[in-house]
Parts: structure tokens; C-alpha cells; sequence
């Protein structure tokens, strides 16, 4: 489904080489985690996906079903089925999260050639996917993740997410502000949208958040490159030694 070859990734405004040469493959129905110490390039290479401003590709590809995704315009990636979760939501002031789910949703519907959502569909569906993640609706009338919790934030990335209902879906967790109840949201949540035709790529420095998702691999990447990938053991590996083996293999 995800395909990235030998991407190499420079910022846009220094000489400054972020990704060296990045090569993933994440199939349908899989879940992968990338894991790695801080500085490593993680965040950088899930921007690059989401098409953010800065970067630049230099060298290599990046295809969702076979379609090239560093060539689409951010809102065309979305529609394509590419869902991100960053690590520091926006709070949207002055935009209601229904107004701006139903926003993101329909420009989704739009951009693949579908009809609207009426209003009342809308509603049901959200209505549907909020209690089957236990939201409360009082949290649906608020502005977009103004004065959210943590939590709160995670829960409503999990409903975007499930509102969407992308093929591929990256989630990019910092090392700070994860408590356990978040992480067992974050969890819950791609257990429970797992699916055959769909794929997910966790970005993570937490060892335990892979105690509950379970991924299929584990990849380690290091100074922009992936430099070893395994099973969920690799996770446990690293909880265990650290990095440093690895990186030293590595070089
Ligand atoms: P990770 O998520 O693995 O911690 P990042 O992708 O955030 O790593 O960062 C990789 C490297 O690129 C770091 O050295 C970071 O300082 C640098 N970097 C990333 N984006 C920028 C930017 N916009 N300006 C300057 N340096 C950046
Ligand atoms: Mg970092
Ligand atoms: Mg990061």
C-alpha cells in the first residue's frame, strides 16, 4: 500500500540532509512501528508524507497504491486516503469540531468525486462513531481542541480517524505528554480500526504503546535511514538494550 524508495529529504532552506535514503514498505492490513532515538528523522519523514512546507525530496519516491504521493498537493493526499495524526494537534479558535469534521469530510468526498454528506447523515454517522469510542458529544460542540486534554486530543484524533476512514493511516507519538490512559487510547483506537485494507505506520519512542497495538514490524531508524527491521521483539530488544547496539551494527 505505502511504498517509499530511497527517499532523501534536504530542508528547503539549508544544506542541511534530513532523510539519507529511506526504504519502507508497508502493506495493506499491516501495522508497522518506526522507532529510533530523538533526531533521527522520524517526524521529518511523516511532514514529508503529509506534504508540509520545508522540505525538499532530492532523491528517491514515495507511492500509496502505486499512486506517486509527493507530487499531490496536501488536500489531494487526504482524499487519496492518507490520514496523519501529529504529535501537536491544532487548536482551531472559532471553529466547532462537528463544523470541521464535517468540513474535512465532505472535501474528502468532493476530491473523489462523491455527493455530500446531508446534514442528518452527518450526524447520525458521527453521532455512531463518537459513542462507539466512548465521546462524549459535549466534547463534538467544542471549538477544535481548545482547551482539549491531552487525552481529549487523542480521543478526537482517533475520531477524525475514524470519521475518514483512510487506507493509510500514520501516527507520529512525541516522547512527552503520553500518559498511560492516552496511550491506551491511542491503542484502542487503531486496534479497533484495524482492517484488511488498511495500514498503519506508528512513529513512536514508547516501547509499551507496542505492548497494546502489537505491530506486524518494527522498524529502527537512525541519522535518516531505517537501519534494522523485525518483529514486535525488536520493540522488546530495544526496551531492554537501548539503541546502542543496533546503531553500532549498523555502522
Ligand atoms: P525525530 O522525529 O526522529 O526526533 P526529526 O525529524 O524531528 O527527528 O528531526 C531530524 C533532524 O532534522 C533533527 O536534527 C532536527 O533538528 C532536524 N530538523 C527537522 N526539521 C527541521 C527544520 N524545519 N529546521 C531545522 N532543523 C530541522
Ligand atoms: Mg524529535
Ligand atoms: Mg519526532
Amino acid at each position: 500500500m505505502l511504498e517509499i524508495n530511497d527517499l532523501h529529504v534536504k530542508l528547503e532552506d539549508e544544506d542541511k540532509q534530513i532523510l539519507k535514503g529511506v526504504t519502507l514498505s508497508v502493506p495493506a492490513g499491516e501495522v508497522h512501528a518506526i522507532m529510533g532515538p530523538n533526531g533521527s528523522g522520524k517526524s521529518t519523514l511523516s511532514y514529508v508524507l503529509s506534504g508540509r512546507d520545508g522540505y525538499e525530496v532530492t532523491e528517491g519516491t514515495a507511492t500509496l497504491d502505486g499512486v506517486d504521493l509527493l507530487e499531490m498537493e496536501p488536500e489531494d493526499r487526504a482524499a487519496a486516503g492518507l490520514f496523519l495524526a501529529f504529535q501537536y494537534p491544532v487548536e482551531i479558535p472559532g471553529v466547532g469540531n462537528m463544523t470541521f469534521l464535517r468540513t474535512a469530510m465532505n472535501a474528502q468526498r468532493k476530491a473523489r468525486g462523491e455527493a455530500e454528506l446531508s446534514a442528518g447523515d452527518f450526524l447520525k454517522l458521527v453521532r455512531e462513531k463518537a459513542n462507539a469510542l466512548k465521546i462524549d458529544a459535549e466534547m463534538l460542540k467544542r471549538p477544535v481542541n481548545v482547551g482539549f486534554s491531552g487525552g481529549e486530543k487523542k480521543r478526537n484524533e482517533i475520531l477524525q480517524m475514524a470519521m475518514l476512514e483512510p487506507r493509510m493511516c500514520i501516527l507520529d507519538e512525541t516522547d512527552s505528554g503520553l500518559d498511560v490512559d492516552a496511550m491506551r487510547l491511542v491503542s484502542e483506537g487503531v486496534n479497533a480500526l484495524r482492517a484488511p485494507d488498511r495500514a498503519f505506520l506508528v512513529i513512536t519512542h514508547y516501547q509499551r504503546l507496542l505492548d497494546h497495538i502489537r505491530p506486524d514490524v518494527v522498524h529502527i531508524m537512525a541519522d535518516g535511514r531505517i537501519v534494522r527491521s523485525g518483529g514486535p521483539e525488536l520493540a522488546l530488544e530495544v526496551e531492554r538494550d537501548g539503541y546502542g547496539a543496533i546503531l553500532s551494527e549498523a555502522r
